[in-house]
């Protein structure tokens, strides 16, 4: 499956995945060379930066704890004073991808060298991109400025992100993996990066549903992340994130949720055109098909299979195909109205996909 001559860049990016490695951030401070960081959180994870403040002993600049969904540039612009009043030399983002888009947009604006402590799967902190919104208007940048330079995956953390919050974001980060398969500037780093996402979220998540609290199926699952995000940054999306960012964009649905839906079907509509590119996928899965493997993995899981749960109205799938057809991403089946408003229809029902 894959293309053997390729070109690669990449910026260093320091990672340590360590239990409880949070109580000592050294490492980290030494290799971006700060001494005053601003802790970032949202409202929800206070608790997470306060105890984070706690272990910097008197070095942090301070803690910013208004993080929240789509990066807000008014959010932003008032995080950017907490930078200047705070004289802070660098940013901790303690979350997920609300989190980390935050650290990223201060990034953006000043160049400020960050740390990531992820705390979900979404793998936002293993890309250079920056997704933005101001008057309810989404865009997204690609920078090397945003890419932050140290990640530390503590296993801890994830411990209290709600079992169905793991599902969901789980099945977010294997989306990346699973375009990436089929993606047109795939290549043999690109695939294999990608197959080891998608066999560590195969093995681990049925784990986390069974145990939240197994540090190591915490651990494997954070190590998907890593991966699922880093070829996400490597190579292009397709129709999958495309139905996704269109979804989320017009109907304001939750992020993670959504992909978790969508994605079986997805996979099945391109599954049809490159059926040996998502074949290891479907041996992963132990699955005849990548796409009703998908789903039945997430069934199985206990994930939403269905738009109709997620308070999408019918009505609205119109408008939905019409916005999905528009500017299509480059996709390895071509992207027609009839067809994509037949996969989101069965995506509303939760119909197992062929
Ligand atoms: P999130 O960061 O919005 O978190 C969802 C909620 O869960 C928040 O209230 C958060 O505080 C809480 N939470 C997170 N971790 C927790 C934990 N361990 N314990 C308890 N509560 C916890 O969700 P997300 O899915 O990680 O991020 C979604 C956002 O990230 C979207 O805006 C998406 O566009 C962006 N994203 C960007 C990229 C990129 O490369 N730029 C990649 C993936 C996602």
């Amino acid at each position: 499956i894959f293309n053997v001559g390729f070109d690669r860049q990449g910026t260093a990016v320091q990672v340590r995945f360590q239990k409880g490695g949070r109580s000592d951030l050294g490492p980290e401070l030494d290799a971006i060379k700060a001494k005053r960081p601003l802790v970032l959180t949202t409202p929800e994870q206070v608790d997470q930066g306060e105890a984070l403040l706690d272990t910097l002993a008197g070095r942090a600049a301070g803690l910013y704890t208004r993080a929240t969904m789509h990066t807000p540039v008014d959010i932003t612009r008032d995080a950017l004073e907490t930078v200047k009043k705070s004289k802070a030399d660098c940013v901790i983002a303690i979350g997920g991808g609300s989190t980390i888009g935050l650290g990223k947009a201060i990034a953006y604006h000043t160049d400020l060298p960050q740390i990531v402590l992820p705390t979900t799967y979404a793998g936002s902190e293993a890309t250079p991109v920056l997704g933005q919104t101001e008057n309810g208007v989404k865009s997204t940048l690609k920078s090397e400025r945003v890419q932050p330079e140290a990640i530390l995956y503590d296993a801890e953390l994830v411990r209290s992100l709600p079992v169905p919050m793991s599902v969901t974001s789980g099945l977010n980060a294997m989306a990346h993996a699973v375009e990436a398969l089929y993606a047109r500037d795939a290549n043999r780093l690109s695939s294999e990066l990608a197959l080891s996402g998608l066999r560590a979220f195969v093995t681990g998540l049925p784990v986390v549903v069974s145990s939240p609290d197994d540090l190591d199926a915490r651990e494997d699952t954070l190590f998907g992340a890593w991966t699922c995000g880093a070829v996400l940054a490597q190579v292009g999306m397709a129709l999958h994130h495309k139905l996704c960012h269109t979804l989320g964009g017009t109907l304001n649905l939750p992020h993670a949720a959504t992909h978790a839906i969508i994605l079986p079907h997805a996979t099945a509509y391109n599954e049809a055109a490159a059926p040996e590119k998502l074949a290891p996928l479907a041996a992963i899965l132990g699955s005849d098909t990548a796409g009703g493997g998908l789903f039945d993995f997430a069934g199985k899981l206990g994930a939403p299979t269905d738009l109709k749960s997620l308070g999408v109205a019918e009505r609205d799938l119109d408008r939905v195909a019409d916005l999905a057809v528009q500017n299509p991403y480059w996709n390895p089946v071509a992207i027609e109205r009839r067809a994509i408003r037949a996969l989101l229809q069965n995506a509303y029902d939760g119909v197992r996909p062929e």
